[in-house]
């Protein structure tokens, strides 16, 4: 398919290109790696009179360590979070998620930014976000703002983006040092999107887990924190009948869809599934 007509815009700084996006109104969208934005031209899903091109805007690319957080600037790729030695030893759930998100040519191109502002349930990353604690830096005709990745996602495809606001950056807390991560998902082939997912981020003290964060990918119309669950862990070694409670916790509050990845049954319980795992793995790295 041949996406509509378009006009091309190609600021050179966040001012202009929140200028530009106020002024063009709501005819006109971002375009970041161009990886979900562009297929959902060709399928006409997504018709934007003006494209916004970030990619020459200035001070949106990079990872950087300000105090005790690691600030990514929206452009950077997925390819980059793969190659970078602050995330691999600062945040390694980040390339243990980027490693499965499609393909190399998709990773080459896909941007931390766009992934996160895209509102779309089977992206990897904002469930890893909301699990690390991350924020979001936004900006726009009012100025700048920063909003917590866990209420950002009002629904699919629905955020807290504001008319002519662009998301600059995402500011991470470093997890403790010795921490236990894993992110496990499971889907129908290589370069697919989640059948289901769960991160989880954890500490372990004397063999029993002291604190605990789970996110779930693609298991309702928004990304989620399994609260419930993480605190049904605290305390516990992870004996099975504990990682059995987390699963049903975290199965609660699932509503995947009934798609072409399975019927909600099926999601929920693999979800489940996905949760067990990812607990047991990340206790097991946990220092
Ligand atoms: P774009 O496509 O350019 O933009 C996406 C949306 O976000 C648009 O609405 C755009 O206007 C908006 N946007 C972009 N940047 C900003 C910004 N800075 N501020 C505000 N709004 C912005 N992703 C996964 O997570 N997991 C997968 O398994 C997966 N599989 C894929 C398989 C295939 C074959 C393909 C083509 C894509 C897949 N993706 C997957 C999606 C891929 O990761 C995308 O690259 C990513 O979701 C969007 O990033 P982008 O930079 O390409 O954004």
């Amino acid at each position: 398919m041949i996406p509509g007509a378009f006009n091309y815009h190609r600021p050179a700084s966040v001012t202009d290109a929140v200028k530009l996006l106020s002024t063009l109104g709501e005819d006109a969208r971002p375009l970041a790696g161009g990886h979900s934005l562009v297929p959902m031209m060709k399928l006409r899903l997504a018709t934007p009179s003006h494209l916004i091109d970030l990619q020459d805007v200035a001070g949106l690319k990079g990872i950087r360590r300000e105090g005790d957080k690691v600030v990514i600037g929206a452009m950077t790729t997925q390819h980059e979070l793969l190659a970078s030695e602050e995330i691999r030893t600062t945040l390694p759930i980040l390339q243990e998620a980027a490693a499965v998100i499609a393909d190399p040519q998709v990773r080459y191109r896909g941007t931390i930014g766009g992934n996160v502002a895209n509102g779309d349930p089977g992206n990897d990353m904002p469930a890893l976000m909301m699990t690390l604690g991350a924020a979001y830096r936004l900006e726009g005709p009012n100025g700048a703002r920063e909003i917590a990745a866990s209420e950002f996602y009002q629904g699919a495809y629905f955020t807290a983006l504001e008319p002519g606001e662009i998301l600059t950056a995402v500011s991470i807390p470093a997890p403790a040092a010795g921490h236990g991560y894993a992110y496990e998902k499971l889907k129908r082939k290589v370069g697919d999107y989640a059948t289901a997912g769960a991160a989880v981020v954890l500490t372990m003290a004397a063999g029993k887990v002291g604190a605990c964060a789970i996110g779930l990918t693609n298991l309702h119309e928004t990304p989620l924190l399994a609260t419930d669950a993480a605190n049904a862990v605290i305390g516990t070694s992870l004996d099975p009948a504990t990682l059995e409670k987390a699963a049903s916790a975290a199965q609660a509050i699932m509503s995947p869809a009934s798609d072409a990845r399975g019927p909600v049954e099926y999601r929920k319980h693999v979800g489940g599934i996905m949760v067990m795992r990812a607990l047991q793995r990340a206790a097991s790295r946990a220092s």
